[in-house]
């Protein structure tokens, strides 16, 4: 990091429609981010408004509908737009890193080994230690090999 900076209050984001991959990779380095088909448009507004969330976008017609604070990203690739909302939100990467539910937003909570020996594949349950579930959808998680790919594409963002 170039600069030290004071670490920005908690900040909640509203995802265009357009952006579901931006929304996933939010997810996974623990940022709350509401993202789904309703979401566009003024119904995006009307979300961002109740819950005080901030809106990334791509759609600069958005502005006309006299939206609340607004976050345009500049560029149409996911890698870049994550590396904007970063450094435009001051996030700290690292410290919430798979901590919530990539498919619905919750925050995950920790599940000892043999309450999921039922719900994972055998070979799972015998090479993993830490299991993870989100009790809202119900999937469960655990460090793996795609893990690791994630960390080596956030390190390539130069943000970490
Ligand atoms: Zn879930």
């Amino acid at each position: 990091m170039a600069e030290l900076q004071s670490p920005a209050p908690e900040v909640r984001f509203a995802a265009d429609i357009m952006l579901g991959r931006l929304a996933k990779w939010l997810r996974i380095i623990g940022e709350d981010v509401i993202y789904g088909g309703h979401l566009t448009g003024y119904g995006l507004i009307r979300a961002a408004r109740l819950e005080k969330r901030l809106i990334l976008t791509r759609d600069r017609s958005l502005k006309n509908k006299q939206p609340p604070p607004v976050l345009y990203l500049r560029s149409d690739h996911h890698r870049e737009q994550l590396g904007q909302v970063i450094r435009d939100c001051g996030l700290v990467v690292g410290k919430r890193l798979f901590t919530r539910c990539i498919r619905c937003n919750t925050v995950l909570q920790s599940r000892t080994k043999e309450s999921v020996e039922k719900s994972v594949p055998p070979y799972v349950f015998s090479t993993q230690e830490k299991f993870f579930w989100c009790a809202a959808c119900r999937r469960i998680y655990w460090p793996a090999t795609h893990h690791q790919n994630m960390l080596e594409e956030i390190k390539e963002l130069g943000i970490e």
